[in-house]
């Protein structure tokens, strides 16, 4: 898979506010949140999207929303949004898998 901006934070190429680290998954403050509370959760793994991961990746998967649940609850949130922009067509901009969660703010039903 190309560098992305995110392969360059696993490897310390770019800084950023990194707020959670194991062998497989990484989290960090997004640089321009769109709640109180927004962070990424990563795999170290690149994998550039959702729909390219195989059923391989299936403990991997399930281990970023752990993860995710960690940090949430590290940062305080009870309530919180995950999202996930799988494809340009869905907004995603930087192509290494990456789970949004958002939290801080009320979220509305549908999303936009
Ligand atoms: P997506 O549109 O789903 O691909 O989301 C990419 C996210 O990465 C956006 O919310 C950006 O604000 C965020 N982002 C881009 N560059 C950085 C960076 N250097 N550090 C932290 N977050 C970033």
């Amino acid at each position: 898979m190309a560098e992305t901006l995110f392969s360059k934070i696993i490897q310390r190429q770019i800084p950023a506010d990194i707020i959670y680290e194991d062998d497989q998954a990484l989290a960090f403050r997004d640089i321009n949140p769109q709640a109180p509370v927004h962070f990424l959760v990563i795999p170290k793994k690149p994998i550039a999207k959702l729909s390219d991961a195989s059923d391989g990746d299936q403990a991997l998967l399930g281990y970023l929303l752990l993860v995710a649940n960690k940090v949430a609850a590290q940062e305080g949130l009870t309530d919180f949004r995950l999202n996930v922009n799988n494809g340009a067509g869905a907004s995603q901009t930087v192509f290494h898998l990456h789970i949004h969660v958002l939290g801080g703010r009320p979220f509305s039903w549908p999303p936009g």
